[in-house]
């Protein structure tokens, strides 16, 4: 099956406005009339639901930010009655104060059908058997993709995170064919099952991944592929939003906004200015369907932009390129704007690196220092120290060329920098500490 709604997802673009349109105007009339926070942040922007005249007028609106659902911790901001709540899940507080999402019996529908939407386009079925190795719990990511998984008929296995040789013998014995979870989690997947002596390619059915929640590269695709001979695909949402949502299809290109259920925006983080499809900036998101805690012009801190045309899987909902990492990633390295993700795309252009990495920012007298910790492949591993001064500078001139600012490289005996099962926390900046 090559669509899971496939009306809706192929809608010509008019039709699909025009539907954006009849949902937003639906949606602010109701909060304009039964939320005193939508209601109070309309009147300060100086609008009202008769300014919205089409979806360009979404504009008009005033945006959200995560401190919104900080200042409102915890449920100030649910606009339906208690008895009409199934459900809270909580935010992983990467940044700060964990946000509450609530959720009626509808936005948890919504959300199973969007993770549906892109479970299917990652060409998975009732087939499948799907390992869910994100957390089960107040993260929405292992009941997100259950939730999803099921309503395609798929096999779910609710593994959840951790005990990794176990996960493996589950791939094996149960027939596993795609497993959700992080990137960093699953490049630990696979080294462990290669510990175990078990080749994924061979001796497992596994073949797709579907992983998200933190950023990754095509870099790190490619090196999964040659590592495991599995597809990666790129799934992407946050909790605000439901929990993750939107994935690539088969063109692995870019993740499908589905249109009819989001609204998708690039802002210039300064100006606030709305930015044409192919330019950088902050990604900005209105659930157009959402009853608990509506989600208008949420301002989601991730850096990206829209990708220019159709998509030749037949989709016509918008596409955004990977997420760099969020506004608050960035390591501004001596004057130099560097993201994590870009320090692990330049190593894997070297084949004798692995993805594991961690980086280390200080400030050594007046300058910023950044220095990269990286594992060797076990086979790049030498006692020759002319060999190893060779992959040094070979290292340091990658990121060099990648990032236009000077990094210190210390190369890692394999397994000796930190697994991650959940989120991968890489960056260690004791300029702030
Ligand atoms: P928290 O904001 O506390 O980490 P979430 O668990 O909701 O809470 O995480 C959402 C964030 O995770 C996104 O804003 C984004 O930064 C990151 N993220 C999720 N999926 C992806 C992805 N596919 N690529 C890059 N970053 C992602
Ligand atoms: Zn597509």
């Amino acid at each position: 099956m090559k669509y899971y709604n496939e009306k809706i997802e192929t809608l010509p673009k008019d039709e699909l406005e025009k539907l954006q349109y009849q949902e937003l105007k639906t949606l602010v009339t109701r909060l304009f009339g039964n939320s005193k926070f939508y209601h109070d942040k309309m009147k300060e922007a100086g609008v009202s639901p008769d300014d919205i005249k089409s979806i360009s007028d979404i504009t008009k609106l005033p945006f959200m930010k995560k401190t919104d659902l900080r200042d409102n911790y915890p449920d100030k901001l649910v606009c339906v009655p208690h008895e009409d709540l199934v459900r809270y899940h909580v935010s992983s507080g990467t940044t700060g104060k964990p946000t509450v999402v609530a959720y009626t019996k509808n936005d948890i529908e919504l959300w199973a059908e969007a993770v549906a939407r892109s479970l299917t386009s990652c060409g998975l079925s009732n087939k499948d058997t799907i390992q869910v190795c994100y957390g089960y719990g107040l993260f929405t990511g292992g009941l997100g993709l259950h939730y999803g998984g099921e309503k395609i008929g798929a096999t779910v296995i609710p593994a959840s995170t951790g005990n990794s040789q176990r996960q493996i013998e589950l791939i094996q014995d149960l027939g596993t064919t795609a497993v959700a979870c992080t990137p960093s989690y699953f490049i630990h997947l696979i080294d462990v099952a290669k510990k175990m002596g078990i080749d994924l390619n061979k001796d497992t059915k596994l073949r797709t991944a579907v992983l998200g929640a933190e950023p990754w590269t095509d870099e790190m695709r490619k090196y999964i592929f040659e590592m495991s001979g599995v597809t990666a695909h790129n799934i992407f949402g946050t909790s605000e939003l439901s929990g993750p949502m939107f994935s690539d299809c088969s063109e692995l290109n870019g993740m499908h906004i589905c249109g009819d259920i989001a609204y998708t925006e690039i802002i210039d983080p300064k100006t606030g200015e709305q930015l044409p499809a192919g330019e950088k900036g902050e990604l900005t998101i209105t659930v157009l369907k959402k009853e608990a805690i509506p989600m208008i012009r949420y301002r989601i801190g991730d850096i990206t932009s829209i990708i220019e045309g159709d998509c030749p899987c037949g989709r016509t909902s918008p596409r955004i390129d990977r997420l760099q990492g969020r506004v608050d990633d960035m390591l501004i390295i001596r004057g130099i704007n560097v993201f994590p993700s870009a320090v692990e795309h330049a190593l894997l252009k070297n084949s004798f690196l692995t993805s594991h990495f961690m980086i280390e920012v200080s400030r050594k007298g007046p300058l910023d220092d950044m220095l990269v910790k990286v594992e060797l492949k076990p086979e790049a591993m030498t006692d020759s120290i002319n060999g190893l001064i060779e992959m040094q500078g070979i290292t340091e001139r990658t990121l060099r060329d990648a990032l236009n600012v000077s990094a210190r490289v210390e190369l890692c005996p394999p397994n000796t920098l930190p697994r991650f099962e959940g989120k991968a926390k890489r960056v260690t900046d004791l300029r702030r500490l």
